[in-house]
C-alpha cells in the first residue's frame, strides 16, 4: 500500500505541540492516518498542576488532548465561537480549561468512529 509521509512534522517556535501523522494515500478512499506521534515544545513550560504565581505555561496534559485530538482525525473549532473545547485553537496558560474534552469535542469524535 503506497504511504506517504506528512511534511509538515517540524514543530516552529512559539507552538506548543503538534500531531505528526503518516499517511495512507489511497486512489479511491479517503486519507487515512496509519501512524501518529506528537511532539512537544521544549522551550515552554510546561506544569501537570498549576503552580503558585503561574504564569505564562501550559499544562501538560490539555496540550496533549488536544494533539491527540488530531491523531483521532479530528480538526480545529473555531476559537471564536467554541474557545472553550479542547480542540478550539489556542491553549490558555495557567488553567485546566484544555484537561478535559468538550460536549463539541466528545460529538465530533463519535462522528469519526
Ligand atoms: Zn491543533
Amino acid at each position: 500500500m503506497p504511504a506517504q509521509r506528512n511534511l509538515i512534522c517540524h514543530l516552529p517556535s512559539g507552538i506548543l505541540g503538534r500531531a505528526c501523522e503518516w499517511h495512507t494515500i489511497l486512489p479511491i478512499a479517503d486519507d487515512v492516518i496509519y501512524d501518529a506521534d506528537v511532539r512537544l515544545n521544549k522551550s515552554s513550560k510546561w506544569y501537570s498542576i498549576i503552580p503558585s504565581g503561574c504564569s505564562n505555561v501550559y499544562e501538560i496534559e490539555g496540550v496533549l488532548m488536544h494533539e491527540f485530538g488530531h491523531v483521532f482525525g479530528l480538526g480545529h473549532v473555531d476559537e471564536a465561537t467554541h474557545g472553550n473545547l479542547t480542540m478550539s485553537v489556542n491553549s490558555t496558560p495557567c488553567s485546566y480549561a484544555d484537561h478535559t474534552w468538550g460536549k463539541g469535542d466528545y460529538n465530533s469524535l463519535a462522528a469519526h468512529y
